[in-house]
């Protein structure tokens, strides 16, 4: 009777996700920080902020006489969240997305945004994080923890791994090593396994999450890791996407089902202009690496909306780590940051 009652559940939340579609985008504001008061008179959120789903935001143009004008287009977004939102409200939104993965469902959820515009915030947490104000990582590793407890009782046993790494100049480094330098020449690769559905990198570190103190441990060492980058280029973070992947197996003892499901939070690299006519050298690099891999990125989530059969996942190492993530049945989430000072343009243009 369980499972029947199993089953028609799973089939009713795939009917649904059928209607609805499978990748959403959302809209976060962040408040306005006391270093930018002083700012006041650019303020514009909350009170422009609507209450509905569509958002307008600014962006500039620059025109042919080099001369900059500011536009406003309305987005609809599936859900706009304003500056009082607390990380809690986010994250009720989104568990649906993490308890699917216990189901056996592939999902991504991406924060994407100018640099400062709140991304690492919401998909980490400030450093010195409280458990109010923790991000969606170590919520989500602890939601599917607790509901894999609790299947317990229901004979299932799972696994449950994680590897945590950043894409830099199109690069994959591990933000898990215990010696980032150990890592210096070390090529990853992207392993699909079409069988399972999965993905996993060779190489990098793979941590067990079945107890909350290792994620902690694992968070802290990838805090390290990139601090040690952003002493050698202040801005690293901004310039490098981060991938938290999260891989669940798991076996039902009565009956020999068998479950596989990952979910991958990613913090994007800002997607503020980078002009390539006025970087040079290193800047440059990374500057034609952070637009190719967002604009790949883009084509993507539109073919799959367009249920394109031609989908080049391979066209940069984001979307081909991603690949078993973003097409068939996985659920796709877009959030994107932004912020509340008029002088941080908003270049959103394509969501
Ligand atoms: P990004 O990763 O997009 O560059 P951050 O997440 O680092 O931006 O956010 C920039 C600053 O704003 C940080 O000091 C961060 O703590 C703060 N911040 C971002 N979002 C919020 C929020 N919702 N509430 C309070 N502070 C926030
Ligand atoms: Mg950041």
């Amino acid at each position: 009777k369980l499972q029947e009652y199993e089953r028609l559940r799973r089939k009713l939340h795939n009917d649904v996700q059928d209607l609805k579609g499978n990748i959403r985008v959302f809209c976060r504001a962040r408040p306005l920080l006391d270093s930018e008061s002083q700012n006041i008179a650019n303020f514009k959120f909350p009170k422009e902020i609507p209450f509905n789903r569509k958002i307008s935001l600014m962006s500039t143009k620059t025109n042919y006489l080099g001369e900059k004008k500011e536009i406003f287009k309305e987005y609809q977004f599936d859900q706009v969240f304003d500056t009082f939102a607390t990380q809690k409200d986010i994250f009720s939104e989104v568990a649906h997305i993490v308890q699917s993965v216990v189901d056996g469902y592939n999902g991504c959820i991406f924060a994407y945004g100018q640099t400062g515009a709140g991304k690492t915030y919401t998909m980490t947490g400030p450093t010195n994080a409280t458990p109010e104000t923790e991000g969606m990582i170590p919520r989500a590793v602890r939601l599917i923890y607790d509901i894999i407890q609790d299947l317990k009782t229901q004979c299932w046993r799972f696994t449950l791994e994680g590897q945590f790494i950043e894409i830099y100049n199109d690069n994959i480094r591990d933000l898990l090593v215990a010696d980032p330098s150990s890592t210096n020449g070390v090529k990853h690769k992207t392993i699909h396994d079409e069988r399972t559905g999965t993905t996993r990198i060779s190489k990098a570190t793979t941590v067990d999450l079945d107890c909350p103190n290792t994620l902690n441990q694992a968070l802290k060492t990838a805090a390290h890791n990139r601090a040690v980058a952003a002493t050698k280029c202040n801005a690293h973070s901004s310039r490098s996407h981060s991938v938290f992947m999260i891989r669940l197996r798991g076996t039902n003892d009565n009956s020999n089902e068998t479950r596989i499901g990952s979910l991958n939070l990613i913090d994007l690299a800002g997607s503020e202009r980078l002009s390539k006519s006025e970087s040079k050298g290193d800047q440059l690099q990374e500057a034609k690496h952070i637009n190719s891999s967002l604009s790949h990125l883009k084509t993507v989530i539109q073919g799959i909306k367009k249920d394109s059969c031609h989908i080049n996942f391979r066209d940069s190492s984001l979307t081909w780590l991603l690949k078993n993530s973003l097409g068939g049945n996985a659920k796709v989430l877009m959030l994107v940051n932004i912020s509340p000072l008029e002088s941080l343009h908003y270049y959103v243009a394509w969501v």
